[in-house]
């Protein structure tokens, strides 16, 4: 079984920068899983560790009953039966596509007789056979990315990690092969780390995302659980935007914003009065409405200072109060509000996540 376990993995260079710090998590058999977060946050680090191309200061890897990585015991990158692909393609240009998919057998142990089918069989994978005889430099961007996919998938990896993949692509391209890399994947079902700071390719690729920050797993889940239910506010700004309003909870179950402001939420989660709490609001969960309101929904006034229009939605930003915070909302195409206008807001108590302060 491809599980990979990493525990309590600490990397650190120099004596200032820990890049990974005490990162203990799982990649389930046959799963994707991402780490994604802001740049610096030590994905690469993690990745590379995983691949042995750095040692562990603390902590330990393991694949399945191997022990991969220990402070002083590393297994050499060519024997952890992995295959990892960079942003930079790195494919060789004076080699044909079909001769830089056969050098990842260079060094394996493949008998020459297997080696034409096993780069036909990869290069059909990546749906690339018919350009087997041309050079690097007559390939597209996203062409040359197959070509360095079907170069780790002809060594059947037991386990595939994945740079920023697609990050040179521009993002018509990197939109489709998104989903080719998911086509892929359920088609082959090798356990796979993807690395990424870009949430919506995490969230069609993977069936996991742990998020990342500062060297550390902040939450870890599917897509749906870490934007439905972010941990912290952190994760609820980082995947998916969100609005984020410290407060305090007080003993009718609302959180005093400030300025009078007030929001109830409908769950309270395990806080309690007196906590110092953050309300996340996604900027799609608020409504313009009249002044009468809606329904239960919590109201607030405020004043348009920025519109900017995207086609399908409109990006407003509204000042709750002169000195108090602003609320981004992405309100309909038709919305019809400039700047400088008085408006209302509503925000159903079940759009306010409330969450620990930090
Ligand atoms: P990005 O998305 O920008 O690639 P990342 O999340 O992959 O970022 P890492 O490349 O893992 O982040 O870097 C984590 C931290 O470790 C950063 O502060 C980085 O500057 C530092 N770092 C990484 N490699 C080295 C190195 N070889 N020497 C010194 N510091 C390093």
């Amino acid at each position: 079984m491809a599980v990979v376990s990493l525990k309590g993995l600490t990397k650190r260079f120099g004596a200032d920068v820990a890049a990974v710090r005490d990162l203990t998590l799982e990649v389930r058999h046959g799963e994707v899983l991402s780490l994604l977060g802001p740049s610096g946050c030590g994905k690469t680090t993690t990745l590379r560790l995983v691949a042995g191309f750095l040692d562990p200061d603390a902590g330990e890897i393991w694949v399945g009953d191997r022990r991969l990585s220990a402070p002083g015991v590393t297994v050499p990158p060519e024997r952890r039966g992995m295959s990892m692909i960079f942003q930079s393609y790195a494919v060789w240009p004076h080699k044909t596509v079909a001769e830089n998919v056969a050098y990842g057998l260079k060094f394996r142990d493949v008998p020459r007789i297997e080696v034409p089918k096993r780069v036909r069989d990869a290069l059909a994978l990546v749906r690339l056979e018919l350009l087997a005889d041309r050079y690097p430099g007559e390939l597209s961007g996203g062409q040359q990315q197959r070509v360095a996919l079907a170069r780790a998938l002809v060594v059947e990896p037991q386990i595939l990690l994945l740079d920023e993949p697609l990050s040179n692509l521009d993002a018509n391209l990197r939109e489709e092969m998104r989903f080719e890399l998911r086509r892929l994947h359920e088609e082959l079902g090798i356990t796979t780390l993807y690395v990424t700071h870009d949430q919506a390719e995490a969230m069609v690729t993977s069936d996991r995302i742990a998020v990342m920050r500062e060297g550390g797993v902040e939450q870890v889940g599917t897509p749906r659980e870490i934007y439905d239910t972010p941990a912290t506010a952190f994760v609820a700004r980082f995947v998916g935007g969100a609005n984020l309003l410290a407060g305090v909870l007080d003993d009718r179950g609302q959180v005093r914003i400030a300025d009078g402001l007030a929001l109830r939420p409908r769950d309270v989660g395990g806080f309690g009065p007196g906590d110092a709490v953050v309300v996340a609001v996604r900027p799609h969960r608020i409504a313009l409405v009249g002044a009468a309101g809606e329904g239960d929904a919590n109201t607030v006034a405020g004043l348009v200072t920025r519109v900017a229009y995207f086609g399908d939605t409109v990006d407003v930003q509204v000042a709750l109060a002169a000195s108090g915070p602003s609320l981004r909302l992405a309100a309909p195409p038709d919305v019809g509000v400039t700047v400088g206008d008085r408006v209302t807001l509503a925000i159903r108590p079940d759009a306010c996540i409330v969450l620990p302060a930090r």
